[in-house]
């Protein structure tokens, strides 16, 4: 039956040409008239061609998300009947079921890596081009051979306590996958900081200098402790600014970006400290997988029902044992993809509300707007962001508040403090 994939593969095409006409349009990151000449107008902060490469970037950056997320949920539907012919070879060349699944589950999602790596080499490039990434050809090749072996590891483990699940309660099987993911997510919360990211960078307890002592203050207030701030050497990747927290109970931990620490004066650093302070004393990182743990909820119910009933009605015919071969891998896979980018808004809009809770909390430690709309200005120009975007865009890619609205939050808090 080719017909199915034919209007797939034409809807695609469909789909790709409203995406590129959408944004290529001039007109997606206009500011509010009047706004010229402001502290949100980038025109007062970026140069005329830091402006223009920001939107050519966003532009790029948004075209490759909305066809590369659609074109993986494609690719794994088309990628069945290769999952199916992985699991006969294998099959024919061991009996031990634990090795059967590793091997499976690793060239699976090797066959997935291989073909989304295009897009991923293409958007280094363009980072590269446009001065936001300094990350090497042997770099990228590393962080992607360590995210594959990370994938696979969960993956596998995932898919063996499914597989075990579906065995003992063919119905309900969902909801005792629920149940062992609240202590599974915790667990990859608390060893994030200390196992998964120094993978990556190397991470150093904050070396304030001048800084140490505002720093201290600053964190008793907060009720942190100074020796969980870290900073990590991100400048050998990017030129990009950020901070984050990561970590719950006593791996939470608040981390600041080398390149950060360079590029900010001290006001501008304390301010974008007492923001990520504001998630760590207000303990984000545990609301944001307490949301996430009542979402999967519905999402595993709905996704299990979609499975069984996919199974049941198309993948028996393209060669699928039932439920719970191995084979139905990619399916899951689909549908998980499916139902995240489902639920996509709705962790976002939850982000930026604590974000924007983390932008008060900075106001009330530092009091410092001023040094608010200077140091968004910097992250600005630094990560060539566009100051806004459209709505279509924060659904889906904005975690964070536009930095129009900080800017001008942070501006209105020092007009407000100046009265
Ligand atoms: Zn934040």
């Amino acid at each position: 039956m080719k017909n199915w994939k034919v209007v797939l593969i034409l809807g695609f095409a469909v789909y790709a040409a409203a995406v590129g006409f959408y944004f290529g349009r001039g007109d997606i990151y206009s500011l509010p008239s009047g706004s010229a000449g402001t502290s949100i107008d980038p025109h007062t902060f970026m140069s005329e061609g830091e402006i223009g490469r920001a939107e050519v970037l966003s532009r790029i950056r948004s075209i490759v998300y909305f066809l590369q997320t659609p074109l993986q949920l494609v690719l794994l539907i088309l990628l069945v009947g290769t999952a199916i012919r992985f699991r006969d070879r294998i099959e024919g060349w061991t009996r031990r079921y634990l090795l059967r699944t590793g091997l499976f589950v690793f060239l699976f999602l090797l066959v997935v890596y291989v073909l989304m790596l295009p897009f991923d080499y293409f958007m280094l490039r363009v980072e590269r081009h446009y001065g936001v990434s300094n990350v090497s050809l042997g770099t990228w090749l590393v962080d992607h051979a360590k995210n594959l072996g990370i994938e696979w590891l969960t993956t596998t483990f995932v898919l063996l306590l499914v597989l075990a699940l579906m065995k003992r309660s063919p119905r309900k099987w969902w909801l005792w996958l629920w149940t062992f993911s609240v202590p599974l997510l915790l667990f990859l919360q608390f060893i994030q900081p200390v196992i998964i990211e120094p993978l990556y960078n190397e991470f150093a307890p904050l070396r304030a200098g001048e800084l140490k002592k505002e720093l201290l203050h600053l964190a008793s207030q907060a009720g942190i402790a100074a020796d969980d701030v870290y900073e990590v050497n991100m400048s050998e990747r990017t030129n990009q600014l950020n901070a984050y927290v990561s970590g719950i109970g006593s791996n939470a931990r608040v981390v600041l970006w080398d390149t950060l620490l360079q590029k900010m004066d001290t006001r501008e650093i304390l301010v974008v400290m007492a923001h990520e302070m504001g998630h760590y004393a207000e303990r984000h990182v545990f609301w944001g997988s307490g949301l996430g743990l009542v979402m999967s909820f519905g999402l595993l119910w709905g996704g299990s029902r979609i499975y069984e009933i996919a199974v049941r009605n198309w993948g028996r015919a393209k060669g699928l044992r039932g439920p719970r071969d191995m084979a139905g891998l990619p399916l899951l896979l689909a549908i998980v993809t499916l139902l995240t980018l489902a639920v996509t808004p709705i962790n976002n809009a939850a982000s930026r509300l604590m974000e924007t809770r983390a932008d008060s909390y900075a106001m009330k430690m530092t009091g410092d707007g001023q040094a608010g709309v200077s140091a968004f200005q910097k992250l600005a120009a630094a990560n060539l962001s566009p100051v806004t975007q459209p709505a279509l865009l924060q659904w889906f890619l904005g975690s964070h508040p536009t930095i129009e609205e900080r800017i001008r939050y942070f501006g209105e808090f020092a007009a407000q403090k100046a009265r």
